[in-house]
C-alpha cells in the first residue's frame, strides 16, 4: 500500500511485449511506499501479452493430442500464445487503488519537453493525450511484411490471432508451404514445419503427421546457409541446414523472393518472383507462403532528433548506459528499440536486470529532489550501467525434438536446446512471466 505522504509519480509504460511487461510489474510491486506513489499506464495495443519466441510453432493446426508426445506439442494455439494482461495487473488496483491504468492502442506522438504523449486507442480511434513524469519506451519491433510472429501492426490481439488461425487453416489444407528468410525465425517455423509434414519424418521423433499429410516444406534463404546475420559459425549454420534436411525441408539458398501474386489460375495461392545471387529469375506457386524476414522498429512517434539514424542504429533511439535516453534523464528505453545492442530476449532480459534497479534508484532520487534532497546534502543514488556484451548466444530449434545454437564459441549440442528451449519454446513460464512474477532468466522478478 503506498504511503500518503509519498509524492504521486506517474510512470507511463510503453509496449507490452518481454520488456514493457515485467517493467511494469516492477514499478508497482517494487517501489518503496515512502518514495513514491507510483501509478503506472500501460500502452500497447496489445490486451494480452504475446510470447512471440513460441510463435513458429503456432503456424502449425491445434489438431492432435499433445499429451502422447512429451517432446512437444504439434501446433501452439491462443492460450500457449497469448496471456491477457488485465487479470495480471488486477492486483495493483485491489481496494479501489488507481495504481495501474491499460490503454490498448498505440502511442502516435511522444512529446518530450512537454512530457506528454498521444495515445490512439484501438477500439474507435480517439486520441488521447496523456501526461506522464517518467516515460519507458518499449515498443519493440513489428515484422515488415506483418507476418504474426509479432502483434501484427494493423490491429492487437484479436487481430494477431486472426492472423494465425488464417495460417493454421490454410496449413492445413496445403500441399506446398514456403517459408522465406534464413534467420531465427524462418530456421525455427520451417523446423516446426518440416518436423509435423516434412516428407522424411514418418515415425520419427517429433509428431508427425501420416504419409497422406505431408507436404512439400520449402525454405528460401538469400545465402548459403541459414543464420548468417548472426555471425553464427559455419558447423552451427550447417547442423541448421542438416537438421532441416533430415525433417525433409527443401532449402532453395543464395535466392531471393523478389515478388509475390495471387495465382492467376487459383487466387487462392500465390507465386513467388525468385532471384539467385546472378540475377535469373524464376517462379514457384504455392499453397501458403510465410514471409519471416525483415523487421521496423517501432519509433514511428519519436521525435527524430532522438533517434539514431545511423545504418548500424536502424531508426532505434539513442541511449546512455544507463538505459536513459540521450538527452532526457526521464525518458528510459529498454528491448529491441535500443540502440546500444541487437535485437534479442536474452539482451531484454539482461537490460531489465539494470533498468529495474536504475529506476528504484531514479524514483528514490526523484522523491528526494520533491522535498530539496540535493540542497540537504542528500547524495543523489548512483545507476548502473548497462554492460553491453557482444558474445553471440543463439539457440535456433528446429522443430520440438531439438535443434543447435552457440554461446560465444561453444557449439550447443541438441539436447540442450530441447531442454532449454525447443520442447516448449518458453511458454512453460509464459503464465508467470504476464503475472509479474519472473523473467526470462530470473524466478525472483
Ligand atoms: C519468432 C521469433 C523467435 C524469437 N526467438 C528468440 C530467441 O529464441 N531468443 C532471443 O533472444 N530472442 C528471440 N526473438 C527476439 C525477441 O522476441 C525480441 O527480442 C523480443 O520480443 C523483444 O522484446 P520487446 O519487449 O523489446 O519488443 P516486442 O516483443 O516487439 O514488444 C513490443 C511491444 O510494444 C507494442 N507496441 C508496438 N508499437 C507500439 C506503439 N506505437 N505504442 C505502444 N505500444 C506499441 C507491441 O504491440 C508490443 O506489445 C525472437 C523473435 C521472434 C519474432
Amino acid at each position: 500500500m503506498a504511503s500518503s505522504t509519498a509524492p504521486n509519480h506517474t510512470v507511463v509504460v510503453l509496449g507490452a511485449g518481454f520488456a514493457g511487461v515485467p517493467m511494469a510489474h516492477h514499478l508497482l510491486k517494487r517501489t518503496p511506499a515512502n518514495v513514491a506513489n507510483v501509478r503506472v499506464i500501460l500502452v500497447a495495443p496489445n490486451d494480452a501479452m504475446f510470447f512471440n519466441t513460441a510463435s513458429p510453432r503456432g503456424f502449425l493446426p491445434v489438431d492432435a493430442d499433445s499429451s502422447t508426445n512429451a517432446k512437444g506439442t504439434p501446433g501452439y494455439g491462443d492460450d500457449r500464445l497469448f496471456y491477457d494482461l488485465a487479470p495480471a495487473f488486477a492486483k495493483y488496483n485491489a481496494g479501489g487503488a488507481k495504481r495501474f491504468e491499460q490503454l490498448v492502442g498505440r502511442a502516435t506522438s511522444l512529446d518530450p519537453d512537454n512530457q506528454t504523449v498521444e495515445v490512439k486507442l484501438l477500439a474507435g480511434g480517439e486520441v488521447q493525450t496523456v501526461h506522464y513524469d517518467t516515460v519507458i519506451i518499449a515498443t519493440g519491433s513489428d515484422m515488415t511484411d506483418g507476418s504474426p510472429f509479432k502483434i501484427v501492426s494493423h490491429g492487437g490481439t484479436a487481430e494477431t490471432k486472426a492472423a494465425l488461425a488464417a495460417y493454421r487453416a490454410q496449413v492445413k489444407m496445403a500441399s506446398t508451404v514456403v517459408v522465406a528468410g534464413g534467420g531465427l525465425t524462418g530456421v525455427e517455423v520451417a523446423g516446426e514445419l518440416g518436423s509435423v509434414y516434412g516428407s522424411k519424418v514418418v515415425g520419427g521423433s517429433a509428431p508427425a503427421a501420416p504419409k497422406s499429410e505431408k507436404k512439400d516444406i520449402v525454405f528460401i534463404i538469400n545465402e548459403p546457409l541459414p543464420l548468417g546475420v548472426y555471425g553464427a559459425k559455419d558447423s552451427v549454420r550447417q547442423t541448421v541446414a542438416d537438421r532441416l534436411d533430415a525433417l525433409g525441408v527443401r532449402t532453395i539458398t543464395n535466392t531471393t523472393v523478389t515478388a509475390t501474386s495471387p495465382s492467376p489460375s487459383n487466387p487462392k495461392k500465390t507465386v513467388l518472383t525468385l532471384t539467385d545471387k546472378a540475377g535469373k529469375t524464376s517462379t514457384l506457386e504455392t499453397d501458403v507462403y510465410i514471409p519471416a524476414f525483415g523487421s521496423t522498429n517501432n519509433t514511428g512517434f519519436i521525435p527524430e532528433k532522438m533517434l539514431d539514424t545511423s545504418t548500424k542504429g536502424r531508426r532505434r533511439v539513442r541511449a546512455r548506459k544507463t538505459l536513459q535516453a540521450e538527452g532526457y534523464d526521464n525518458i528510459f528505453v529498454i528491448g529491441d528499440v535500443l540502440n546500444l545492442i541487437g535485437p534479442s530476449l536474452k539482451n531484454v532480459t539482461e537490460q531489465l536486470e539494470v533498468l529495474a534497479p536504475n529506476m528504484q534508484a531514479y524514483l528514490k532520487n526523484w522523491a528526494a529532489s520533491q522535498s530539496g534532497g540535493a540542497k540537504n546534502g542528500v547524495a543523489a543514488a548512483p545507476l548502473k550501467d548497462y554492460g553491453v556484451s557482444d558474445t553471440i548466444v543463439l539457440a535456433a530449434s528446429t522443430g520440438p525434438a531439438g535443434g543447435t545454437g552457440q554461446m560465444g564459441s561453444m557449439k550447443f549440442p541438441s539436447f540442450l536446446i530441447w531442454f532449454f528451449k525447443a520442447r516448449y519454446l518458453g511458454t512453460d513460464k509464459a503464465q508467470e512471466y504476464a503475472n509479474g512474477n519472473r523473467t526470462a532468466q530470473n524466478s525472483k522478478w
